[in-house]
């Protein structure tokens, strides 16, 4: 891209993430110093856990983590909001050049990050995330979201086929959404509402490690 560095944010929702969020905190931790170290995003980059009110340690663990490391921030809603508005929550709470959202569970290969910055540089505004297989899914849920893309698509909203909540959007992306007055975001299918250059990176799902 050139010039200044982007400012990249990584939210991460969490509920009820206790088993495997220490794993999440290096993975993704070890990925950001990384792409800081080979600068590839500014130094101010940091990642925000969004605790969507668990009944678990979640949330302890984030302020642990957050106390160990500078790069990671948390904040807490006061209770269960669901996965969509805990990244909204995170989104709109910090101000970055680049956003992405992803998963706790480590199943989206964060690494994918990467590649998505590379797209960024390219001039996109939006990259998805795509599944490059279900493999790991049970025969129902592999059958059960086909059957979603295709009603999805049916009811005439344009979606991202396996795709699910890994992205990264600019921060010209993320205002345009802002503007929208709906406040029940689904997200998958509004970023495309949004336009803007876009663009999609593969990667291999995995099982959720806890
Ligand atoms: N999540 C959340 N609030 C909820 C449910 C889930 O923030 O009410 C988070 C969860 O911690 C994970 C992500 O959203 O980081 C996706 O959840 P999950 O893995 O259960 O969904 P799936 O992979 O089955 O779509
Ligand atoms: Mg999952």
């Amino acid at each position: 891209m050139g010039g200044k560095l982007q400012k990249l944010l990584i939210v991460v929702p969490c509920y009820n993430e206790e088993e495997v969020f220490p794993q999440t905190v290096k993975v993704i931790g070890t990925l950001l110093d990384d792409l800081i170290a080979a600068k590839k995003v500014s130094s101010k980059s940091r990642i925000c856990f969004v605790n969507d009110g668990s009944k678990d340690r979640t949330w302890e663990l984030i302020k642990k983590a957050a106390r160990k490391n500078k790069r990671i921030a948390g904040i807490s809603l006061s209770r269960n909001f669901g996965h969509q508005k805990a990244i909204i929550a995170g989104m709109y709470d910090s101000d970055a050049d680049l956003y992405v959202t992803i998963d706790a569970d480590l199943q989206d290969d964060c690494s994918a990050i990467r590649e998505m910055l590379e797209k960024a540089g390219e001039g996109c505004e939006i990259v998805y995330g795509v599944r490059d297989s279900r493999d790991t899914d049970t025969w129902f849920k592999k059958y059960s979201a086909l059957a979603f893309y295709k009603l999805m698509r049916l009811l005439g909203v344009n979606i991202v086929y396996n795709h699910a909540d890994f992205r990264m959007m600019t921060r010209r992306a993320v205002d345009t959404l802002k503007q929208f007055p709906e406040r029940n975001l689904f997200l998958r299918a509004m970023m495309p509402l949004v336009g803007f250059k876009s663009d999609k990176v593969y990667y291999d799902r995995k099982a959720r490690p806890a």
